[in-house]
This record gives structure tokens, sequence and C-alpha cells, in this order.
């Protein structure tokens, strides 16, 4: 079996932002949505503090509370462990924005949304809008690349190895912090990082076993 897993290295990480802006560039996000975040906080007294930096993203949990509160079928979970969103069958409800306890998800709202508000669409984003349409009305959250994922495999590429095949923020880390792989094979690089590192899940309390796993510093 196959479940896509994440694991990110906080001891690597540099709070560059550099996986950020992948996401966006990637998606073609629109202003003020995310779907890869950095949570910043600092230790310590000045002049002798520390800034750490937490990335997050959807968490792709095994069991995942948003595909169970979604009254229209919209958000499921696939054989692979992605949790995905049907654009199409999502009605804009936000039961799942209100539910994920990771606070994950964004409501794309209705109203148009512009980098350069009044000065018309940059190239950028009238390329994004025909390439990688977010339909309005609806939710949004991290996908693990899985279009990346996809056509990869079709190509026999394996994600998390090959670049082609891996997501955005995986391969542009500068800093190798994120790691992708298949949870389910004890012999892929995160599930030897896991085990090696002892990488833990972010809030497991929470109860819904996330994909995605943390090095701790
Ligand atoms: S992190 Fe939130 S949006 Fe992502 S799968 Fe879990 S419950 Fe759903
Ligand atoms: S906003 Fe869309 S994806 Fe979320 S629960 Fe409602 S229908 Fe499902």
């Amino acid at each position: 079996m196959v479940r896509w897993g994440m694991v990110i290295d906080l001891q690597r990480c540099i709070s560059c932002y550099a996986c950020v802006v992948a996401c966006k560039q990637e998606h073609f996000l629109p202003p003020g949505v995310f779907w890869n975040r950095l949570v910043v906080s600092e230790t310590g007294k000045y002049p002798t503090v520390t800034k750490i930096a937490y990335p997050v993203l959807c968490n792709h949990c095994e069991d995942a509370i948003c595909v169970k509160v979604c009254p229209a079928g919209a958000t499921v979970k696939r054989e692979d462990g992605i949790v995905s969103i049907d654009y199409d069958a999502c009605v804009g409800c936000r039961y799942c924005v209100v539910a994920c306890p990771y606070q994950q998800r964004t409501y794309n709202a209705n109203t148009p949304a512009e980098y350069f508000p009044g000065q018309g669409l940059t190239e950028f984003e009238v390329i994004g809008q025909k390439l990688y349409p977010l339909q309005k009305g609806t939710a949004l959250k991290c996908n693990f690349c899985l279009e990346r994922i996809d056509e990869g495999l079709k190509k026999g590429l394996q994600p998390g190895v090959d670049r082609e095949a891996s997501p955005a923020c995986v391969i542009t880390c500068p800093a190798k912090a994120r790691y992708f792989g298949n949870l389910d094979d004890p012999n892929s690089e995160v599930s030897r990082l896991i085990k090696e590192k002892k990488a833990s899940q972010f809030h497991p309390e929470f109860g819904t076993n996330p994909s995605v796993y943390y090095i701790s510093r």
C-alpha cells in the first residue's frame, strides 16, 4: 500500500520561506491564501533570543475530520492517503474550515482577488487562472501537489526521489529540511527518518493520525 507523507526536519529549517513562496507559485494561489505557512515564535530574552519556525500545511490526516464533516462529498481521502477537494462538488459551507483542528483550510471568497487591485491582473495571475483554476466560493488547502505526483507516477518516476514527481516545497527547500515518501514502506527515506530521528506528529492528541512528521530541534 502507499500512504504519502512528509517529514520536516526542524533542525535543518532556516526559516527562509522558500517553501511558502514555492507553494504559492506552484498553485497560483490568490492574495491571502497560503497552503504552506511558517508559524514563527521566539525564545529567550534580549539580546539572546532564538527564532523558531514551524512549517505547517495540511497533515493529510488518516482519520481526517474534514472528510467526515463534508456534507457534499467534496473532500475525499484518496487510496494513497492524500486528502483532496473536488471544487465542482464543494458547496462552500465551510464546515471543514471550522472542523480542521490544525486550521489548515481557507475559504476562497467570492470577491475577485488581485495582487494589485485596480491595476489589472499580472501575467502570472492570468496564466494561473488558466492553468490552475481555483474556484471561488470553495474551500482550499494543500494537496501534497497531487498533480505532480500523479503525472510523475505515470512517467515511472518516484515521488520523493524524482524532483518532477515531488511536492514543490520539498524540491525547493534549500536546506533539505523536507522529505516526501511512502509511510507504508518501511524502507522509504521518510520511514527511516521517523524511526531513526524519532520524528513526531503535530498535536497527536487530536487523534487524526497526521501524515506529516517533524524532527524536533
Ligand atoms: S489537517 Fe485539517 S484539512 Fe488537513 S486532513 Fe487533517 S483535518 Fe483535514
Ligand atoms: S466547504 Fe466544501 S469541502 Fe468544505 S465541507 Fe463544505 S462542501 Fe465540503
